[in-house]
């Protein structure tokens, strides 16, 4: 959906990426009007440099007028919670969720596997996600080492307000929560994708999800062991879809992301 607001008329995207030794550390990006840039700027600079995986050593910022003709309105996905009680139930977990959003067994193993070895040509973290044929599980991102970086989104400031008090009441409102929300979003609303499957590169950060069209957005509370440094994306793509026009919406399409999904009380999983 198209829509023009007044309100579009003054947005850039705001994004920034750190490394160090060419080994990718943190990514943010938002969507603000010219007035917030600086702040924004500035909390994104400090965050390249208190990173939990280290000091950044290069920090890229690049900011970029929006022309708010091209402002596309999405809502976020339902948000569920399965509990589960270690690292090889929340990965059986994901493997069913990925297989009931339409990939086949072969495709989510592989994208695990390649995420648990580090999905870079080094065995590292990606710098964005790998696009993986949700048939065959053939890699299909153009460069194994970036992969494909979603940029250009963000929450509506009423959106936002909707969405702090809801995770707030079940606990859960804090960055990784909240960026991987909006990130997914856009995910789903890309033409031909069936999931994604995340988990942080976070040492700490344990929990992971599964989105999909028909599944909404599932996190899974041990997806990773704790103190892992590899993490990853994999999108989905269904065979015929057109991998640079499904490149060219997650990283070219702006997105605004102006209703929030429900917040499902979190349930059991059951093999
Ligand atoms: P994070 O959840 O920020 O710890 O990121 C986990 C992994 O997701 C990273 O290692 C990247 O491979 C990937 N990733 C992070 N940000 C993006 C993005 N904007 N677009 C695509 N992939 C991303």
């Amino acid at each position: 959906m198209l829509i023009f607001n007044a309100m579009n008329a003054n947005l850039y995207s705001i994004r920034m990426r750190s490394s160090q030794d060419a080994r990718h550390i943190s990514g943010a990006e938002r969507l603000a009007p010219a007035e917030c840039l600086e702040t924004l700027a500035a909390a994104m600079v400090r965050r390249a440099l208190e990173h939990e995986r280290g000091c950044a050593e290069q920090i890229h910022l690049t900011l970029e007028k929006i022309d708010p003709k091209i402002i596309q309105h999405i809502p976020l996905p339902d948000i569920r919670t399965l509990l589960v009680d270690d690292v090889s139930q929340g990965r059986a977990a994901a493997l069913q969720l990925l297989e009931k959003a339409g990939v086949t067994r072969t495709a989510a193993s592989a994208a695990m596997e390649a995420m648990m070895r580090g999905a870079s040509p080094e065995g590292t973290s990606m710098r964005g996600a790998m696009l993986v044929d949700s048939c065959s599980g053939a890699r299909l991102e153009p460069d194994a080492a970036r992969g494909v970086r979603v940029t250009r989104m963000d929450l509506t400031d009423e959106a936002a307000g909707c969405l702090r008090p809801l995770l707030q009441g079940a606990g859960v409102d804090n960055p990784h929560v909240r960026e991987a929300l909006v990130l997914a979003a856009k995910v789903l609303a890309a033409p031909g994708i069936v999931a994604e499957l995340c988990w942080s590169d976070d040492p700490a950060y344990t929990t992971g999800y599964v989105a999909g069209p028909g599944l909404g957005y599932v996190r899974l509370p041990h997806l990773k062991p704790a103190g892992e440094e590899r993490g990853g994306r994999a999108f989905f793509l269904a065979p015929g879809f057109d991998v640079k026009e499904v490149i060219a919406f997650l990283e070219g399409a702006v997105v605004l992301i102006d209703r929030i999904g429900t917040l499902h009380d979190p349930e059991r999983w059951r093999p």
